[in-house]
């Protein structure tokens, strides 16, 4: 099975059809076709090398081929691939259960699994609705989001998390939620949604967008189930990182009006943002919490949905009450995936992996330092090994370029020449590289990207 690299990408483009891809540009370009990898890099048909810089869509933690959780694959392998969770149980969900109640928030004491970031907030959208009609109080089924969320690709995942760039020909099929403005401080007009405001301080921002949440929250009171959030950093939304002190007040409030608070850690989860969830960044403890893309380790297709035990205890009594949740996957669980978390977690205690994370996110920071004065970076966002760069046709003014240039990819197009791999969101330019990522990789990858930044003419 040798393909030279023109066949392969012949038959992609017969063949395949990409995700969030503009597919008549896909089918005009030259894609590059991934073979295998090493560490930090992937390597193509070629054999050329490219630094991994968005951790293969913000999952990789390790790197690639990494010998402990490849020997736990193998392993597993040996015994079993995949059993269902439906009416069994599985070794490796077990143990991977009773090691992650360690890790986690502690009033979480349940986890349900499933095998992606949006079957993780489906089922906790599902839960609290539930939740609430379980209790007897079945007109409490609305959602609070905030503006630009994200929280994945199916219909309720979209409807809670509504990203206008990507979503619009699915409004009609999106149930009702409730938008708090989220604090985008950098282009902040008082309306909550990204415009070419002026900004305002953090502190600003913070109140103006605490105010809308509980004006939401005292007219609703009695409707709505739950508030979802993407703790401390919106990721799809551009790396939007919350003003310290923002997601406490959050939960704060979710308390004081009896909405329960469902965190989606599922891009800040198991080190992203310096502490193993970034809700530990605040000290919070949210009611569920949504986790899958580090979970594996960027393996394999593995998610998990937490919730505390009040919430786990409305859903118990006689089978014929219909307090069941019914919900499931039929990859749930799965073994090898449950196996190569394992194994991630181990070298996360191996490697101090966490505290690591942090002390590197301030080696990154001195090195992001020399991208904040060039021409076009309007703002440098970062939380950890989170970083977003957006690009403005003026720094004066924050005027953003022409959609249509779509100059995002242009750029990031240039920093894979360079032998980087990085996947903008609009003119945000992601720097999201594995955990593990060392720093003079990182420097690689800085330099990289400044060096096509120098490059960028209006
Ligand atoms: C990526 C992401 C999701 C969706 O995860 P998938 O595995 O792509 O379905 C959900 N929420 C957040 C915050 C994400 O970043």
């Amino acid at each position: 099975m040798t393909y030279t690299t023109a066949e392969l990408r012949r038959l992609d483009q017969q063949h395949i059809w990409h995700p969030f891809t503009p597919m008549s540009l896909w089918l005009e370009s030259e894609p590059v076709v991934i073979r295998a990898a090493e560490g930090m890099h992937l390597i193509d048909s070629d054999g050329n090398r490219y630094l991994d810089g968005v951790s293969s869509l913000w999952c990789n933690v390790h790197g690639h081929r990494v010998p402990e959780i490849d020997a736990a694959i193998r392993e597993q392998l040996g015994k079993v691939a995949h059993s269902t969770m439906l009416g069994l149980t599985s070794e490796p969900a077990i143990v991977l259960a009773d090691r992650l109640m360690k890790l986690v928030p502690g009033n979480l004491k349940k986890v349900f699994y499933s095998d992606s970031g949006a079957t993780a907030t489906e089922i906790a959208f599902k839960l609290v609705v539930q939740y609430w009609y379980n209790k007897g109080r079945p007109e409490r089924n609305e959602l609070v989001g905030f503006a630009e969320g994200y929280h994945g690709d199916t219909v309720g995942a979209m409807s809670v998390g509504r990203t206008t760039a990507f979503h619009r020909p699915y409004f009609p099929l999106l149930f009702k939620v409730h938008y708090a403005p989220s604090p985008y401080a950098y282009r902040f007009e008082g309306s909550g949604v990204r415009g070419q405001g002026s900004g305002r301080s953090d502190e600003g921002v913070t109140e103006y967008c605490l105010g809308k949440l509980e004006g939401i929250l005292r007219e609703h009171r009695r409707t709505i189930a739950a508030v979802a959030i993407e703790p401390v950093v919106q990721g799809a939304a551009g790396m939007i990182v919350q003003p310290a002190g923002f997601l406490r007040e959050v939960r704060r409030l979710a308390t004081q009006y009896d909405v329960l608070l469902i965190a989606d850690e599922v891009a800040t989860g198991f080190g992203r943002t310096g502490r193993m969830f970034a809700c530990e960044h605040e000290g919070v403890q949210p009611d569920l919490m949504c986790v899958a893309k580090g979970l594996s380790g960027g393996y394999l297709p593995l998610a998990a949905t937490f919730a505390t035990q009040q919430v786990f205890d409305a859903f118990l009594g006689e089978a014929s009450t219909g307090r069941t949740f019914f919900h499931g996957h039929t990859y749930t669980g799965n073994a090898m995936g449950c196996a190569a978390a394992l194994a991630s977690l181990d070298l996360f205690e191996k490697n101090d992996l966490v505290r690591e994370v942090e002390r590197k996110a301030g080696v990154l920071s001195g090195m992001l330092e020399g991208l904040k004065g060039l021409k076009h970076v309007g703002e440098v966002r970062q939380k950890g090994f989170m970083v977003g760069i957006e690009l403005v046709a003026d720094k004066a003014t924050k005027r953003p370029f022409d959609a249509a240039r779509r100059v995002g990819h242009e750029v990031c197009a240039g920093i894979r020449r360079r032998g980087v791999i990085l996947r903008p969101l609009g003119d945000v330019i992601v720097v999201m590289p594995p955990l593990a990522m060392g720093e003079e990789d990182l420097r690689v990858m800085i330099d990289a990207v400044g060096a096509e930044l120098r490059e960028l003419r209006a």
